[in-house]
């Protein structure tokens, strides 16, 4: 973690929230990519500035455009995961009719605020005068527990093709049950959106997993042809060969709350498990909780803090998804 903190804060020495911004005036995707929207998660910054050094340093053509910032400047800053407010459940309705209609009053400008509106700032302007069309934002995150990489993405046509075009498993009705995540927003501004979690915060292997999603991102939206990839293969490897079951769709079909007396997770469950109905997952004060259907285990609790005890995922099988 350390390591990674420093070279975070490297970056960060001139505490600007712009990674590196490509206007290439030829046709293409409009393409954006955040990292430290939670001030914890400095692999996708440091993944972004290496993928951003390697376009330039090898001079590598790119179509379209491209914008990359930090998410929470001030948390990455002080190494939290945020200063006072989660940023990635504060876009909720009323604040993004805040943002762009009412405006916030003075006393409701909490750290967070502030990094929403200069978010804000940044991505109208860079959109304007753009096609609205191919538009895709990539959020990229770490977790706190081990997991095989994945992605969350908004339920718009693009988006969902967009994402079965990547060597990644992905959900697609998380954000039904997370309210105020940064996808609710991108939607409501006309961005095709994922959110990737690479592994765990500390893992060194976190930003070459980010790394070789924003390569595959670059080929997949048209913005970069696949020869001007360095090793192009490894990276589809890294990632590909991360998951038993690496190209499949998955929703949410259960949640269990976190919010019950005595909630305690079962040792040893891990992101995409196996489960099977009426398998002990976890327990409370009073009973076992057993699974109520054949599935995949999804973000098992084993931190103090969070709403969510675990979810059970199934896979898409309609056309189409
Ligand atoms: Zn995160």
């Amino acid at each position: 973690m350390k390591q990674l903190k420093q070279a975070a804060l490297n970056i960060l020495a001139h505490k600007s929230r712009l990674i590196g911004k490509i206007e290439s005036g030829n046709q293409g995707p409009t393409l954006v990519f955040s990292g430290g929207i939670h001030g914890n998660e400095p692999s996708g910054v440091i993944a972004l500035v290496n993928v951003l050094n390697t376009l330039q340093k090898q001079n590598i053509p790119l179509k379209g455009n491209l914008l990359a910032i930090i998410g929470n400047v001030q948390a990455l800053h002080a190494g939290m995961r945020y200063i006072t407010q989660d940023l990635n459940r504060l876009w909720t309705p009323d604040h993004i009719y805040k943002l762009h209609n009412g405006g916030f009053d003075t006393n409701e400008i909490t750290p967070e605020v502030e990094e929403m509106i200069a978010i804000d700032n940044k991505l109208i302007k860079f959109v304007k005068g753009k096609p609205a069309e191919h538009r895709y934002f990539i959020d990229l995150h770490t977790t706190s527990s081990f997991s095989a990489p994945f992605a969350a993405i908004d339920k718009m046509h693009q988006s969902i093709a967009f994402a079965r075009l990547l060597p990644i498993p992905f959900i697609v009705n998380l954000d039904d049950y997370l309210k105020g995540t940064l996808l609710h927003y991108l939607d409501h501004i006309n961005f095709g959106a994922m959110v990737f979690e690479a592994g765990q915060h500390d893992d060194p292997n976190s930003v070459r997993i980010h790394e070789a999603l924003i390569w595959m991102v670059l080929v997949t939206s048209g913005a970069l042809a696949q020869h001007n990839v360095p090793n192009y293969e490894g990276k589809l490897t890294l990632l590909s060969g991360l998951h038993p079951n690496y190209n499949d769709a998955y929703q949410i079909i259960h949640r269990e709350p976190a919010n019950q007396p005595g909630f305690k997770m079962l040792p040893g469950f891990v992101n995409f498990q196996p489960i099977k109905k009426g398998q002990p997952l976890a327990t409370t004060q009073s009973k076992q909780i057993l699974s109520p259907y054949n599935g995949f285990m999804f973000m098992p609790l084993y931190q103090n803090q969070g709403q969510d005890g675990f979810f059970i995922i199934e896979k898409l099988k309609t056309p189409g998804f």
